[in-house]
This record gives C-alpha cells, structure tokens and sequence, in this order.
C-alpha cells in the first residue's frame, strides 16, 4: 500500500452536487479535507468541504491552483470539459483515470466501445441528419430511442419513436445536437452493479439493485433484485470485465437491462452513483466511502450486504413529507441541503431497511 494517501491528505472533487456532498462526508471519516470546485456558488458539498472553488471550467488558473493545493483528483460528473482535465492532470492523478471519462462522455463511443469488449448492447447507429436517422430507423426499426450523444442525464436529451412518430419532430426535439439511435429493448427489469476497483487492481462488487424508474428518473432501487442466481452471477462478470478494461481506480455505476436471453449494458458511469445509495444502510462500507479508499490507494472494505433496503429518491414536492418519514422506523433520511426545490429536482433519499 505504498501508494495510499495518509489521513490528512486532500482529496479534490469536481462537482459539488448529492454525490460530491456524500463523498466529503466519507472522506471526512477516514479524515481526508476536501476541496470541491463547482462553477456555481454555495453548491451542496461545499457545506461539507474544508475548501470551494468556484470557477469555471475554462478557469486555467483556478483549475491550476485547485490542483495543486490537493493531493488526488476525482469527480462526481462525467462531463468535466476535456480541457479542464488536461490542466488538472498535469498537475495531480485523476482517478478514476481518462480513458473511463472518455469512454462515458459520449453515447456513441460507449456503445461501440462496451460492443468491441464483446458485451451485449441495444442495436446503435449515429444520428446527425434526417437521412442518417431515417437510414437508421431503417435497419433499427420501432420502437427506439434517439438520445443526444453527450449531456443526457435523467431522461433528459430523449424521444421515443414509435411507429407513428414523424422522425423530423423527433430530430428537432434534440435541437440538431449529434444523436444516437438506440432499439428498444424489451427487458424484464433494470438492475445496476456497483463496482469498485482499487489501484492494486483488486475487484469488489455489491449486489446488484433492482431500478425503477418513473419519467426516465430513477425513483427506487430495491435489493435484492429479483435475479436468478446465474444472471447475479453474469452482472458481476460484467461490471468486474468492465473495471478491469478500463484499469479504473474508483466506484463504476454499471446499469443493466435483464431480458429473456441475457443482460444487456444500458451504460457506464464512472463514479458513485444513485442506484448504489442503498449501500449507506445495507453495507458496513458504502459506495461513498469504498470510492474513497479506491482513489485514495486504500484496500477496499466490506461491501457484504448485510440487510436488505428499499432506496426512494425524494424529488421536488417529496420534501413536504420528510418529517413523516423521519417519524418511520428503519428509516434513514439523507438531505442534500438544496436551497431550491423544483420538479423533478433530487433533493434527499430514504433508506428503508426492509
Ligand atoms: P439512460 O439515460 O440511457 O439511462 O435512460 C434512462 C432510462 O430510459 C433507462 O433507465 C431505461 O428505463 C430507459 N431506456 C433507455 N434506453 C433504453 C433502451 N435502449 N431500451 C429500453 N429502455 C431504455
């Protein structure tokens, strides 16, 4: 263990939204500062911060002196800019590395990426014109799913087509960004792996969470999921085969679609992720604190579940319930301390211990 930061170290995180707040909170506990950069003012995690920066992206010497006031770089978002990184890197490690960053920035180079690694993904072509989307409809048929190569999160930068739906609507609803056609893929339900990685290239996987979704943002996650114990055994393969490609230090988020003949990769996030939030009451060690280590160059802990748990997302008007839920037995509130709530907004989770 050579390589692992001593307690007291700083640990840099871009982004200081939900996940850069509950990763300062970890770190804060194995007794790592912290120091979030956000381009926006009094961002949740700087609550939980020793430092924050806000600057822009494009802030060469904002980005220069965070670098060099922290001793490792990790991130709580995958579209930090390429220039961005570029400057930090230069100046500190940034786990988990490039080539992961590279890889999930863009739709497109996923899927061709996860399909070369031999792993089953919905039937892709690249959207950038009517032509190429109705060459794609073409060999892809209904119903499918044109979605925005970069920048998509919660359902966001996504139409459905159907059948029916005038492919030049769907188009201009994407506002000509490059696009992807993706084929629908009936599945039986959505799952998700959480990986860790350490930099000595040991694996640890928590069981996969069972996802639901409503309005294209994740609403529960569940576990155990309902797998057959050989497709429990297929997700974790697939989430260790992934790390292993990427020679990653870090927590992935690896989302899957179950179906009749296998398990189909939706996609790859590399970071902590919201369907591993349940890990904060059914694990000793969360996804939070298991990035930590990882980036950290410390041994991964014990990510056994030992309870089950129900995750739901508290989104815009959830707040008003939360003094109910407080009231709940086996129940564990977790709150970002967003100044504003707004519809389809996360503003805090629940844990219930089932
Ligand atoms: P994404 O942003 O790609 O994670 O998509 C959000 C949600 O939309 C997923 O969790 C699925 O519920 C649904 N979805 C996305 N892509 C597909 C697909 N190719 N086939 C079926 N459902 C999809």
């Amino acid at each position: 263990m050579s390589d692992a930061l001593p307690p007291g170290s700083t640990i840099g995180i871009l982004g200081g939204g939900q996940l850069g707040r509950m990763l300062g909170l970890a770190a804060a506990r194995l007794g790592f500062h912290v120091h979030v950069y956000d381009p926006a003012e009094a961002p949740p995690a700087g609550e939980v911060a020793r430092h924050t920066t806000t600057a822009r992206w494009d802030d060469a010497a904002a980005l220069t002196a965070f670098a060099q006031g922290v001793d490792v770089i990790t991130y709580e978002f995958e579209n930090v800019p390429t220039d961005a990184l570029d400057i930090l890197e230069s100046h500190r490690p940034i786990r988990p590395g490039r080539e992961a960053l590279r890889v999930s920035q863009d739709r497109l180079t996923e899927k061709a990426w996860l399909a070369d690694l031999g792993l089953a993904v919905a039937p892709f072509a690249p959207v950038n014109d009517l032509d190429e989307l109705n060459a794609a409809l073409g060999r892809i048929g209904t119903p499918a799913i044109l979605k925005t190569r970069r920048f998509g999160y919660d359902g966001k930068g996504q139409v459905r087509l159907d059948a029916g739906t005038d492919p030049a609507a769907a188009l201009a609803a994407l506002d000509g960004a490059p696009a992807i056609l993706e084929g629908h893929v009936q599945f039986e339900r959505e799952i998700s792996v959480i990986g860790a990685r350490a930099l000595d290239g040991r694996v640890a996987c928590y069981d996969p969470g069972e996802n639901r979704h409503e309005g294209g943002i994740l609403r529960e996650t569940r576990v155990p999921a309902t797998l057959t114990n050989p497709r429990l055994t297929d997700a974790v393969l697939v989430a260790g085969k992934i790390l292993n490609a990427l020679d990653y230090a870090g927590v992935i988020g690896v989302e899957l679609f179950v179906t009749d003949t296998g398990l189909v990769v939706n996609e790859i996030a590399p970071r902590v992720h919201n369907s591993g939030h349940w890990t904060q009451a059914g694990c000793l060690i969360d996804q939070f604190e298991q990035h930590v280590r990882a980036i950290a160059g410390w041994p991964l802990g014990d990510g056994d579940r030992h309870s089950d748990v129900v995750m739901e997302n508290l989104i815009g008007d959830d707040m008003d319930r939360v003094t109910r839920i407080a009231a709940e037995p086996k129940a564990a509130l977790h709150l970002y301390g967003k100044a504003e709530t707004r519809p389809g907004r996360k503003m805090g989770h629940v844990n219930r211990r089932t």
